[in-house]
């Protein structure tokens, strides 16, 4: 019986077509600056953003932080929500390296800071505060697209205090298939307001490895000095930017199956009780379970070969790994759970969410 992986949508393996294209690709050293394909992959990243220039990366973490190291500077400040990607599960690496002072800010449940809270935090010029220069934002966030009103008026409050804004863009490409249209016009639509994006291509688009960072001609010269510094420059990468070429062409579009089978188990396990389903906007469904019980319902679906992840509230991500079928398994497991009164033994494992 082969696993059904909801951990996230990190897990999936590239397929077959997109391994080929790996093989295939023309290489270089990007070292030097001459890997045709990640050459390729820049322009064309930067074209789809709207940006001028691109910067291929290892991990969404590292263009994260170089985002941040190349818009603030040693005593420089960023607005954060408590709950960001670019706050809490990034090893706390802009004040760990880059002396940049994190303001975390409340999240509401959908994972915005309120406008009011944002312009209370940014700090006036005065030698007792540190600089506040940028403030990020995330899209999606939790599986929540982010409105478009929300992030207008958002960074349009940012700009005018002078403040520059970034995207914790990692699946952005989710929100732009969960506005429908052509995804490529609604990314665009999306990441216009912002400086700088940073994109996943190792989430729901399913490469191995990678992201890309895109802004201004400057601002990508200046991440890729720290992208040098933090030991992230590589070689023939041009064989992880051809698995990126082939994620644009080919599982885009494909974004919208994962957020059917989001839908199916959330309205599959809505039925079940014991449990309550927070959300399921893109490809990411949230699960309360009551008293206690959330360690015992993951031993018991680990049991039946059905991985997720979480404590009180469990996580379910869909990607291209998974199908109808495997999703009507986790609802069956999760079905005779509460049916058995949640009988397993506890396995408690250190469980927190994961990326
Ligand atoms: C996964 C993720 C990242 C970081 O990506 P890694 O490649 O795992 O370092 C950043 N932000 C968000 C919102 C993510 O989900």
């Amino acid at each position: 019986m082969n696993t059904v992986d909801l951990r996230s949508d990190t897990v999936t393996q590239p397929t077959p077509a997109m391994r080929e294209a790996m093989m295939a690709a023309p290489l270089g050293d990007d070292v030097f600056g001459d890997d045709p394909s990640v050459q390729a992959l820049q322009e064309r990243v930067a074209a789809i953003t709207g940006k001028e220039a691109a910067l291929f990366m290892p991990s969404g973490t590292q263009s994260n932080l170089c985002a941040m190291l190349s818009h603030c500077e040693r005593g420089d400040e960023y607005l954060v929500g408590q709950n960001a990607h670019t706050y809490r599960y990034e090893g706390g690496g802009a004040a760990v390296l880059g002396s940049i002072q994190p303001q975390p800010l409340a999240q509401s449940a959908s994972g915005q800071m309120s406008l009011a809270d944002i312009a209370a935090a940014i700090k006036p010029d005065d030698p007792h505060f540190a600089r506040t220069r940028l403030l990020c934002l995330e899209n999606t966030w939790n599986g929540y697209p982010m409105p478009a009103d929300y992030l207008d008026h958002a960074t349009a409050l940012a700009r005018e205090h002078g403040l520059a804004v970034h995207l914790d863009g990692a699946r952005v490409f989710n929100a732009a298939v969960a506005a429908g249209g052509d995804p490529y016009v609604a990314v665009r639509g999306i990441v216009d307001r912002f400086d700088s994006v940073s994109v996943c291509f190792s989430k729901g688009l399913g490469a191995p490895v990678g992201s890309a960072l895109c802004g201004s001609r400057d601002l990508i010269r200046r991440a890729l000095r720290w992208r040098k510094m933090l030991g992230g420059g590589l070689r023939q990468s041009g064989l992880l930017a051809a698995a990126a070429h082939h994620a644009l062409d080919h599982h885009v579009n494909r974004l919208a199956d994962d957020h059917a089978l989001a839908q199916r188990l959330a309205q599959g396990l809505g039925g079940i009780d014991g449990l309550t389903v927070r959300s399921a906007q893109t490809n990411i469904v949230f699960v309360d379970v009551a008293q206690g019980r959330g360690p015992d319902l993951l031993a018991h679906l680990a049991n039946d070969g059905v991985l997720a992840t979480g404590l009180i509230g469990l996580r379910f991500v869909t990607h291209l790994g998974v199908d109808a079928a495997g999703i009507d398994r986790a609802i069956a497991s999760t079905r005779r759970f509460f049916e058995q009164g949640g009988a397993t033994p506890a396995t408690r494992a250190a469980g927190t969410a994961v990326y």
